[in-house]
């Protein structure tokens, strides 16, 4: 397996969940090595890596920041780009905030699948996990296991009548992905929206990019995608946080009750912990 990048430039315009301002952004090939890259355009062209290390905030969404300069929620887009094997790309963005679009990751996942996907020359570097790394905290977990492939299980339990307890685990290929966790929405609840607004938090939600539920269902009008459509978006938001790691993984991570506080600290603490994985290209065996 060689590094990949995006066929062609990608275009998306929207409003940002927490600012609620708009903003234009484009996903641009980028070489290999490059990495994933932030780009504001807006500031001349300050570049941002997408890397654990620059980590900010981890409060209802995951944000990086550099020299002062923000990148907010990040989560879904990175999200897209790793399952579906992007390892190289610029993301120019006008504003801070990504562009919510309607709460998943399929718009992202169906644009690049349509553009396309490139090899590069340079042979892809894969994480390989060679012992069992646990982080535990207050009911709250996540873990990564050694396996031949990228596996995500999701175990949570909230006490509403649409929820309640879930739990699901999915290989990670660029085609379950698409059917099974990019089209999953983010959620939050009527009752905490005032107070998240009065911290700045979810000026730009609607019903048209979240599920908001009551205290016995949801406002939408629609119905859910999935009967467990939230144990989905988990899933979706750990791939995200997890694509901080800067390169392909093989393992088998699960996560029970975790957010994005303790996604980012497990991928910094991973990374940091180097007896428990081993880094190289993948052997001609193992690519067959
Ligand atoms: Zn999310």
């Amino acid at each position: 397996m060689r590094e990949q990048t995006l066929a062609a430039p990608i275009e998306f315009s929207g409003v940002g969940l927490h600012t609620g301002q708009p903003v234009a952004m484009r996903l641009l090939p980028a070489p290999a090595g490059k990495g994933i890259v932030f780009r504001r355009v807006d500031l001349d062209n300050f570049e941002l890596r997408a890397d654990v290390g620059s980590v900010e905030r981890v409060a209802y969404a995951t944000t990086l920041m550099s020299r002062g300069v923000w990148i907010s929620t990040v989560e879904h887009l990175l999200s897209a780009l790793y399952a579906l094997g992007v390892d190289n790309a610029v993301i120019e963005l006008d504003n801070f905030e990504v562009p919510i679009l309607d709460g998943s990751a399929l718009p992202y996942t169906e644009a690049i699948r349509q553009t396309g996907i490139t090899q590069l020359q340079a042979p892809r570097t894969y994480m390989r996990i060679e012992k069992p790394f646990v982080l535990e905290e207050s009911g709250k977990s996540i873990a990564i296991y050694p396996s031949d492939s990228l596996s995500l299980e999701y175990e949570i339990g909230f006490k509403h009548p649409l929820i309640g307890h879930q739990k699901l685990e999915v290989k990670i290929t660029p085609d379950d992905y698409r059917m099974l966790i990019a089209p999953a929405r983010t959620f939050g609840f009527y009752h905490e929206v005032e107070a998240l607004q009065a911290a700045g938090l979810v000026r730009g939600g609607s019903l048209e990019n979240a599920i908001v539920l009551t205290e016995t269902g949801m406002l939408n009008e629609t119905s859910l995608r999935y009967p467990d459509e939230f144990v989905r978006h988990k899933i979706l938001d750990l791939l995200g946080d997890f694509a901080l790691i800067g390169q392909q993984v093989l393992g088998r991570l699960t996560a029970n009750r975790a957010g994005h506080a303790l996604h980012t600290r497990f991928v910094g603490a991973l990374l940091e912990s180097t007896s428990h994985w081993s880094s190289g290209t993948l052997t001609p065996a193992e690519v067959l």
